[in-house]
């Protein structure tokens, strides 16, 4: 059975531990930062940072709100970064969790395309040119654990399990916090397998959380990338 991820944000506290067992277990390097007025750190995803706990400050009806948004690839069910790289060695999708994966093989491929092709600005491109992102814990998960980053939650606010089980939980909690947040709502639920809950507007908590502004230019992208991928592969052909 594929699976999925629940991330409810309106649970977190913004402490970050799942960011900091995500570079635990990825082993992957601290980043140099600096102060800029905010707590959220470092200030961008990375190929070194696979999950950033996002931080807003925003004014919602003359209340201020400090948001989180624990970011990270959302697996999308019909990914536009597969469908652009079209090289299954470079970025494949794992048949028994649905996770998309990135091997070293992206080198090789045109990274800005990949990077453009992602509704969700989650692509990162590293120094031989490969690139980088969330794989799901994909060797946690095949040995029946759970990711690090949904195993250090204190909060309840990451999970993880059967795709149906976890829409059904993100549906009926979204009743639940409604009573509270009457705008809440699961972002792209029915397109990814990380089922994000907000309890107001997306885009206050991030810029690309969303990804319904950039779905048609993203289609026509990849689909005019198709259309000439026969000419552009013969004529590489002739050298
Ligand atoms: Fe990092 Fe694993 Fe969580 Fe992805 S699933 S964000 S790789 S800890
Ligand atoms: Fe690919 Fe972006 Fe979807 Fe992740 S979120 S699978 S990187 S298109
Ligand atoms: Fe939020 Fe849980 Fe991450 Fe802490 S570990 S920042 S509560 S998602």
């Amino acid at each position: 059975m594929t699976k999925a991820f629940f991330i409810d944000t309106t649970t977190c506290t913004g402490c970050r531990g799942c960011q900091i067992a995500c570079k635990q277990w990825k082993k992957l390097p601290a980043e140099k930062t600096v102060n800029r007025g905010s707590f959220q750190n470092p200030a961008d995803l990375s190929f070194n940072t696979y999950k950033l706990v996002r931080m807003s400050e925003v004014e919602i009806d003359k209340k201020l709100q400090w948001l989180f948004f624990p970011d990270q690839c959302r697996h999308c069910i019909e990914p536009p970064c597969l469908e652009a790289a079209g090289e299954p060695t470079a970025i494949y999708k794992d048949k028994a969790t649905g996770a998309v994966i990135y091997t070293k093989v992206t080198k090789d491929l045109d990274a800005d395309a990949i990077i453009e092709s992602c509704p969700y600005n989650i692509p990162r491109k590293g120094p031989d040119g490969s690139l980088a992102k969330c794989d799901m814990c994909i060797d946690r998960v095949s040995n029946g654990k759970l990711p690090a980053c949904v195993q250090t939650c204190p909060t309840g606010t990451m999970n993880f399990g059967d795709y149906k089980e976890m829409r059904m939980w993100a549906q009926a909690r979204l009743a639940e916090v409604r009573r509270r947040f009457p705008k809440a709502t699961l972002v792209n639920s029915d397109t990814l397998r990380v089922i994000y809950l907000t309890a107001f507007e997306p885009t206050s908590y991030w810029q690309y959380a969303i990804a319904e502004h950039r779905e048609l230019d993203i289609t026509r992208a990849v689909a005019m990338r198709q259309l000439f991928k026969p000419f552009t592969q013969f004529f590489a052909q002739l050298g």
